[in-house]
């Protein structure tokens, strides 16, 4: 579907659109976190974005650029997670109908939070019906346009609005960890990057059992697994997107690296977050701070005159606070 691969313009552009409408999120540090890790770490809180999440930068994008026939028909989103409510929520901002379309057993919270939006919710049954055939049913039948969590080049330049508030505040980091889903947000960092912090090296961090991300750019094509077993709901995909593959392709493999994380380094993150920071992250959103733990000593060694400067990109908060829970109950290994 998607044909034109965004530039940084594309992201200069949508950061102009989403002034005023997204928050621009605080940039923290904590000095026990640098103490342990032997370098200064700086994390964009995007888990304070409206919604909840970076998502929003995108579909604010994608919906504000609709032409008044688009805005009449309406939008539709299929996602059980935070695409869902981003699109709800832009979809209400700029008066435009909403459809999300998500699994019947979705949890009753993002239900919800979709409908508290204004969305209107039609449900499926993931087991016996395909989500991208409804959608593409309600396109057809209703003239709706389809806003894609991450393989639409509206979406890739809203999410890279969020490395270009970092790189303006902070100046030139030595490297960015991004969570890795379906690769919008981590192209969008790509874009922001190559024109702002151009030797930026970004580590793209995937679930451990789900690092297709990181076979593709090993194999130069895009790899398809199962859906992977990890609480890292928002980077389950089963592949990475084509123009966000071509993003990561282009830039090449000394700028781009994927790596992974596993659940139990994602519980110590968000432990962590909460204890020293304060901050109620997502499992998905603290994978960034789970690979820097695990890369840490490595990068010192790369930059032995030391003054290492990391950012860390927080991608999001919604947790059922019953499910946070349960998982800082769980026993840790670190923090
Ligand atoms: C969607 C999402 C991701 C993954 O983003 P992609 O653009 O699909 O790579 C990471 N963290 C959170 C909180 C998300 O909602």
């Amino acid at each position: 579907m998607p044909t034109s691969t965004p530039s940084y313009e594309d992201v200069a552009a949508a950061a102009a659109r989403l002034a005023g409408r997204a928050h621009r999120t605080p940039v923290l540090q904590s000095r026990l976190i640098d103490r342990q890790l032997g370098l200064q770490a700086v994390f964009k809180c995007e888990n304070l974005q409206r919604a909840g999440a970076f998502k929003f930068r995108g579909a604010f994008n994608a919906l504000s650029r609709f032409t008044p026939e688009q805005r009449r028909a309406g939008v539709v989103a299929y996602s059980s997670g935070n695409h869902a409510q981003a699109v709800a929520l832009s979809a209400r901002l700029l008066d435009i109908p909403a459809t999300i379309v998500m699994p019947k057993d979705a949890p009753a919270v993002k239900v919800d939070a979709t409908s508290g939006y204004g969305g209107q919710v039609v449900m499926y049954d993931r087991y016996a019906e395909d989500r991208e055939e409804i959608g593409q049913a309600l396109v057809e039948r209703y003239g709706l346009t389809l806003v894609p969590p991450y393989d639409h080049p509206d979406v890739i330049a809203g999410q890279g609005t969020a490395a270009m508030e970092l790189f303006e505040e902070t100046g030139p980091l030595d490297a960015l960890f991004v969570p890795f889903g379906g690769g919008g947000l981590l192209a969008g960092s790509v874009l922001a990057a190559g024109a702002l912090s151009p030797d930026c090296r970004l580590y793209g961090v995937e679930p451990e059992s789900g690092d297709d991300g990181r076979r593709s750019l090993a194999e130069g094509r895009i790899v398809r697994i199962g859906t992977p077993r990890t609480i890292a709901d928002g980077a389950q995909v089963t592949h990475i997107g084509e123009l966000n593959f071509r993003i990561l392709r282009a830039a090449g493999p000394e700028t781009v690296t994927a790596v992974t994380a596993t659940d139990a380094g994602l519980v110590d993150a968000m432990r962590t977050f909460a204890t020293y920071m304060k901050l109620v992250v997502e499992p998905t959103g603290c994978l960034g701070l789970a690979a820097l733990r695990t890369h840490a000593a490595a990068l010192r060694e790369l930059h032995d005159l030391g003054g290492l400067r990391v950012g860390v990109l927080v991608s999001g908060g919604n947790v059922d606070p019953a499910r946070f829970a349960e998982l800082l109950a769980t026993r840790g290994t670190l923090g």
